[in-house]
Parts: structure tokens; sequence; C-alpha cells
């Protein structure tokens, strides 16, 4: 109890210095953050939207609505409990802003750097049992990411911040994707969603929360 106590006071300090963080200046938005819980699963996004700084959760406007709901299906966890048991990281913390075709930028090389300790030093934190990056900017910054269709529905073994973990992929939800609405990655979402549902971590995360509605009930 009293090392629990511990890694939340250290996740704590993490973000509430994380929050502070000005380095990227091209950046268009302070970072956005999921808030600082304890968890043996980290989901590791892109980069928050245009929405997210303003509502102040990452996954706060449609990818999100279908990133939770692929977890209400597959695993049986609501959006609350999602949010209120994985730890939210995400390659890069704010906004980068549009292109001049109106797209989300994707975060430049240096931001990556930039905010790249941000993740390590959480990895190092938590030490996760299981790492669920989405879409493939995030996949890219544990594994070779050329072809999705190669890593969307397996399970890896992979070492970030001197410590290992699995690591399960999954395509972005963006609606602006029609991959994993298609043949393979349709069939691929759903074995990564499976991969997850049956990991040892994320069983535990069900069973903690049953084991916590059955005391409320019974109080
Ligand atoms: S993107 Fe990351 S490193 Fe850059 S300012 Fe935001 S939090 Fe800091």
């Amino acid at each position: 109890m009293v090392a629990r106590s511990r890694i939340q006071a250290r996740l704590d300090d993490h973000i509430a210095q994380l929050v502070q963080c000005r380095r990227c200046p091209r950046m268009q938005s302070t970072p956005v953050s999921g808030g600082a819980v304890l968890s043996d699963v980290m989901l590791i996004g892109q980069a928050p939207g245009p929405r997210e700084p303003v509502l102040q959760r990452p996954f706060a406007h449609t990818a999100g609505k279908t990133l939770f709901r692929w977890f209400e299906e597959s695993c049986g966890l609501s959006e609350s409990t999602v949010r209120s048991t994985i730890y939210f990281a995400a390659v890069c913390r704010c906004f980068p802003g549009k292109t001049s075709g109106g797209d989300d930028r994707i975060p430049a090389p240096d931001e990556i750097r930039n905010c790249s300790s941000w993740m390590n030093d959480e990895i190092k934190i938590l030490r996760p049992q299981l790492i669920i990056p989405v879409g493939r900017l995030a996949i890219a910054q544990f594994i070779d990411c050329t072809k999705l269709e190669e890593v969307i529905g397996h399970k890896f073994r992979a070492e970030r911040a001197q410590h290992s973990f699995d690591l399960i992929p999954l395509p972005h939800p963006s609606g602006a994707s029609p991959w994993h609405k298609v043949l393979p990655g349709k069939k691929l979402l759903k074995s990564a969603l499976n991969l997850i549902a049956r990991h040892p971590a994320i069983r535990a995360l069900r069973a903690e929360r049953q084991l916590a509605r059955r005391t409320q009930r019974s109080q």
C-alpha cells in the first residue's frame, strides 16, 4: 500500500510538470492529460485534436466515441471505466494545429523527440504490463509499422525506458481512415480487440471493477 501511494505521488508530480510543458513553440495548445491514473495498462494516442484541449481530456470527440465503443464491445468496459482505470498517454500531448489543407498536422520529428521523455518517465513510473498504441504514429514509437496489416491483430514483446511489456497495437479509430471498416482491417481489428480482452492486465482490471461494483451494492 505504501509503495502504491509512493507511485501515485510520483505520477501526480509527473502530471503537474507535464501540463506546464511549453517545449514546442509550433504547438497550438497546452498539454492534454488523461489524469494520474495508476494502471498496469497504458494507451498511447498520437496527438490531441482541436477539441481535446478545450474539453481537457484525450479522445474527447468522434475518434474517442469509436475507441470507447471498441472497448465496450470487446472488453465489457464502459468509457468511464476505461478512463478511470487505464493511463492515457500520447506521442505528443499538444494539438499540432492544422495543415493548409485543413487536416490535423502530424507532429514533426523534433516535437516527437521533445515529448518522448514524458512517455519514458510514465513507463518508468508505472512499469505497465500492457501498452496499447493507437494509430500508425503511436505504433511506430515501439515497432516497425510499414504496413498496418502486419501489426494489427498481433501481440509483441517490446522494450522502452528499460522496461519490457506486451504491446497490442490498434488502428486509429478516426472516421477519416476506412482501414478498420473494410477487410482485412475489420477482421484484424477484431483479433486485436480479442487479444486485448484476454490479456491478464485487462482481465485483472475487469475483475477489480466487478468486485468494486459488488462491494458497492452490498453496502
Ligand atoms: S508536445 Fe509535448 S514536449 Fe511539446 S510542448 Fe507539448 S507536452 Fe511539451
